[in-house]
């Protein structure tokens, strides 16, 4: 049964409850605006209970939407990415510079840079695309969520990118300017003639899995069971 933050359903208390009292939270990705499309809400939302927030990105997007030079496609996708992070309320970010669109081939590396980091952060949280319902099914997507399940216990870890949720996180226009002012920093991946073929499916997301809980809109997420 969903859940939303705003108008909590008997059952999924504990559940919000424990989201919202971590002290750490790390989110995974394969490229640097994974994380804002899924759940830049929620990190948001985390920021503003004084949650400290981690991004660790596996690429630094060096072949994306646009095709400059890849040193200097990086290099703007960085900066985006920190911008992004300031927008979101000072998130960290670390980059581990794979090589976009060949993470499948350094899933084993990626895997051990997860476990030094969480062994370093010690995070109470640790967030991933989906392995097994993944939404969008790019392969330095999957390697990433697959790298994240080798470093990690299963329990350890919840889903965002995910075709399978069971916890939404309901918010409102606020939030809403939010997560698209985090998205649209992103500005080689989201130039005005893309996200204009973007932006509607995107609010129809977001709208209607807010209606599925009552919200305005909402970001979907899979917690394992046993968590
Ligand atoms: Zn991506």
């Amino acid at each position: 049964m969903p859940v939303s933050l705003n108008a909590p359903l008997p059952n999924n208390d504990a559940l919000r409850e424990k989201l919202f009292s971590a002290k750490r939270v790390l989110f995974i990705g394969a490229h640097p605006d994974d994380i804002e499309f899924y759940c830049a809400g929620l990190v948001y939302l985390l920021r503003m209970q004084g949650v400290e927030v981690t991004f660790a990105i596996a690429t630094r997007g060096g072949k994306g939407y646009i095709r400059p030079a890849r040193t200097l496609l990086e290099a703007m996708r960085t900066r985006d990415q920190l911008h992004s992070a300031e927008i979101l309320g000072s998130v960290d970010v670390i980059f581990h510079n794979y090589p976009d669109k060949a993470l499948p081939d350094h899933i084993q590396p990626f895997a051990s840079d997860i476990k030094a980091l969480i062994s370093d952060l010690k995070p109470d949280i640790i967030f991933s695309w989906d392995p097994d319902f993944i939404y969008n099914p790019h392969p330095d997507h999957q390697a990433a969520a697959d790298a994240v399940r080798l470093a990690c216990e299963d329990c350890q870890v919840c889903y965002y990118g995910t075709r399978e949720p069971n916890l939404w996180i309901g918010f409102g226009s606020d939030i809403l300017r939010i997560k698209l002012r985090s998205i649209r920093a992103h500005r080689t991946e989201t130039p005005w003639f893309y996200w204009r073929l973007i932006k509607n499916p995107l609010m129809e997301r977001l709208v209607g899995e807010g209606a599925k809980v009552g919200e305005d809109y909402a970001e979907i997420l899979r917690i394992p069971e046993c968590w």
